[in-house]
């Protein structure tokens, strides 16, 4: 056990990349722990140092490391920026452990929102949307990549596009069996035949913006009342029989107190909801103010709040790192909810992709006992101040990028403190 080399008291728990917030120039970066906190620890010569909180409490950063037991698959195809440049001109390159698993599109990046936050900036100056035939081509180039990833469509407010049930069709036709839809649920509100169109062009399932229970959350995080409009979606998604998968951004001093309360409202709506996904903020795109170490929150305080939120009916012990990812991006648990209202914790799944319907055989079986699968997880995007470059090497999220290269997720949203994009702005950005 060494001293970090930050000059403060803590104990270094290794070494990685990173990127000044400033002006994105590649940093080195280090980990370090003080009692049973953990910040990732940096310095740019030109504007000073970075002292990032990554992990919060228990269970310990280390045990939750050494939980991840797999054996990453790399990507069969590579894009076409050279190894050890990571994140510039970012693609699946020869650095890569991990093959994508689902690729996010972005069709569209207008919105009929304007949230105060929003990780993509969306509707502020859109570019035209892509044509159904440019979205072909991207499908192609992802057939060509050699898997049959996760599609999920996203911007923006997909939405927005009337020929969403067409692009379905077309993706679907195309050869991809899993289409997910992230959306704000305000036109599958306000249209009743909408959630029916778009299950008929074959959509898997909704991923639903779902930050609390009280009109205060949705006031704070999306500038209105919505809580309704969330409610009438998902009720109208039931009557298609389209499954609905709630994702809360939690931000702490907002909703962090209204963990349990989702869970409560997930599995009452169950089964047309069988998951919820958390997602810590992360500070890109549009957010008021320089993130300080009190404006996040992270996955072991995630898992923490659940089981005390939901007075131990969801415990933390239940929740396992994500099998794909690098451990510390997600993690995941599956339960049983029974008919009184009890929960019981199932084996870790080894497929990553279980809150998706792959495993019909199995659910018909607990169908039959009355019992229903409902799936807990939280994935935590980073940003320019908690960026760690050993996370985007097993990065299983992907966005495809304009000149049609795989980009992980986070490197393709990641934005500086002045708003400049790492993925968009290169030559901006990148230092010489
Ligand atoms: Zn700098």
């Amino acid at each position: 056990m060494r001293k970090s080399g930050n000059g403060e008291g803590g104990r270094t728990l290794g070494t990685t990349g990173s990127l000044c917030p400033v002006c994105l120039r590649r940093i080195a970066a280090e980990r370090v722990i003080e009692d049973d906190v953990v910040y990732l620890c940096k310095s740019c010569p030109e504007h000073g140092p970075f002292k990032t909180v990554i992990w919060r409490g228990l269970p310990s950063y280390q045990s939750w490391g050494e939980a991840a037991l797999r054996s990453p698959a790399p990507p069969a195809a590579c894009g076409a920026a050279a190894a050890g440049q990571c994140p510039f001109n970012c693609a699946l390159c020869a650095g890569h452990l991990q093959h994508a698993g689902a690729v996010e599109l972005e069709v569209t990046e207008r919105c009929n929102l304007a949230c105060p936050i929003c990780c993509s900036a969306a509707g502020a100056n859109p570019s035209p949307d892509p044509s159904l035939a440019q979205i072909d081509a991207w499908c192609r180039t992802l057939l060509a990549a050699g898997r049959a990833f996760a599609i999920h469509l996203s911007g923006g407010e997909p939405t927005v596009r009337h020929d969403l049930p067409e692009m379905i069709q077309r993706v679907r036709a195309l050869g991809f069996n899993y289409v997910q839809l992230n959306t704000n649920g305000v036109r599958l509100a306000l249209e009743k035949e909408y959630a029916s169109e778009l299950k008929e062009a074959g959509l898997s399932c909704v991923s639903l913006q779902f930050d609390g229970v009280t009109e205060e959350v949705f006031e704070a995080i999306r500038g209105r009342h919505l809580l309704e409009t969330k409610l009438a979606a998902i009720q109208n998604c039931a009557e298609q029989q389209l499954d609905v998968v709630l994702v809360p951004t939690l931000i702490p001093g907002v909703n962090t107190g209204q963990i349990g309360d989702i869970l409560r409202t997930a599995t009452a709506l169950s089964p047309t909801v069988r998951a919820v996904h958390f997602q810590p903020i992360s500070y890109m795109g549009r957010y008021p103010g320089l993130p300080q170490n009190a404006d996040r929150i992270t996955l072991p305080e995630i898992m923490q709040l659940i089981e005390q939120q939901t007075a131990g009916q969801f415990t933390a012990a239940s929740f396992r790192p994500a099998s794909a990812e690098n451990p510390y991006c997600a993690f995941h648990a599956r339960f049983w909810l029974q008919p009184g209202g009890g929960v019981i914790p199932t084996v870790r799944p080894a497929n990553p992709a279980c809150c998706r319907p792959a495993q019909p055989a199995n659910l018909d079986a607990f169908s039959a006992q009355q019992k229903q699968a409902f799936c807990i997880s939280a994935m935590a995007f980073q940003d320019a101040w908690n960026l760690d470059l050993e996370h985007l090497d097993k990065c299983f999220l992907h966005a495809l990028s304009p000149n049609r290269e795989l980009v992980p997720l986070c490197a393709y949203h990641l934005t500086g403190a002045h708003g400049q994009r790492l993925s968009r702005s290169l030559t901006a950005t990148r230092p010489a």
